[in-house]
């Protein structure tokens, strides 16, 4: 029987907690092969980012075929894109795969680094959002590529559709992590807006969140799920992963694949 798969597309977190890290791990969680394309390399830890090398858009191109040519691709996941022309490329095969996408537009680390050049900014929407299945950008991430503040639960509605009708997701999960009160993420598929809310879990290991909860999304897309039952499913998860996260090194710890 030939298992489901999943490919990210993204950056490497040499600390393990965050990026392609995440997202194999994720995957492995869920029984779904994981492939990975790596876009950027960082020397990183728990305390923030050292050094960033970026791919070239040649060897991008040349892991995408490499995959594409042998393996089955039940759904594609990608993270951090630095630069421009690789969102421009990721963007054009994407578009010939006709599989589920989940793009989750990653701008920062959660210490405070940038992991994309800001005229890459721009080209998101162009090259990536149009393909995807769901976008899943935080409240900052959403406050920067709409130009607009969040607040309320209100406003994360507006910016969920926002997304969907002026920048052309299919879909886009507004996530409120960076609120107070409960942990509460908003969902707009162009038809129905829906929430999904969890009690706040305190606690600073939260390094890799980001990236596990898009992961799980796509773990679900890959094994059929609709869009709202697998937000549902990788909610739950992602709770828990951070409920019982890792107080490792002596900055913010991993999320716990296994939990
Ligand atoms: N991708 C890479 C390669 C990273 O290094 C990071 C954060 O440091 C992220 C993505 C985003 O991480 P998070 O899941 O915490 O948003």
């Amino acid at each position: 029987m030939r298992p489901y798969t999943a490919l990210t597309i993204a950056g490497s977190d040499s600390g393990g907690g965050a990026g392609i890290q995440a997202d194999l791990k994720t995957f492995e969680e869920w029984k779904v092969y994981g492939m990975s394309v790596l876009t950027s390399l960082t020397a990183q830890n728990t305390t923030g980012v050292q050094d960033v090398h970026h791919i070239p858009v040649s060897f991008i191109e040349a892991q995408l075929d490499s995959v594409e040519q042998d393996l089955p691709i039940d759904v594609i996941k990608s993270g951090m894109i630095a630069r421009k022309e690789a969102a421009e490329h990721i963007g054009a095969w994407i578009a010939k795969q006709k599989v589920p996408y989940v793009c989750d537009p990653v701008m920062v680390s959660a210490s405070g680094h940038p992991l994309m050049e800001e005229e890459t900014r721009a080209a998101l929407s162009e090259h990536l959002f149009r393909y995807a299945t769901v976008i899943t950008p935080n409240i900052p991430e959403a406050e920067t590529l709409l130009d607009m503040e969040i607040r309320t639960e209100r406003d994360m509605q507006e910016a969920a559709r926002k997304f969907v009708e002026e920048l052309g997701a299919k879909g886009a999960l507004v996530k409120g992590g960076h609120l107070n009160g409960e942990a509460v993420d908003v969902l707009y598929d162009g038809e129905i807006m829906r929430t999904y809310r969890e009690d706040r879990i305190s606690t600073e290991n939260t390094h890799g969140t980001g990236c596990t909860y898009a992961s799980a999304i796509a773990a679900n897309l890959a094994m059929g799920r609709t869009l709202p039952v697998a937000v549902e499913k990788a909610k739950d998860y992602i709770t828990e992963a951070i409920r019982h996260s890792f107080d490792l090194g002596s900055g913010s710890g991993p999320t716990n694949h296994w939990a």
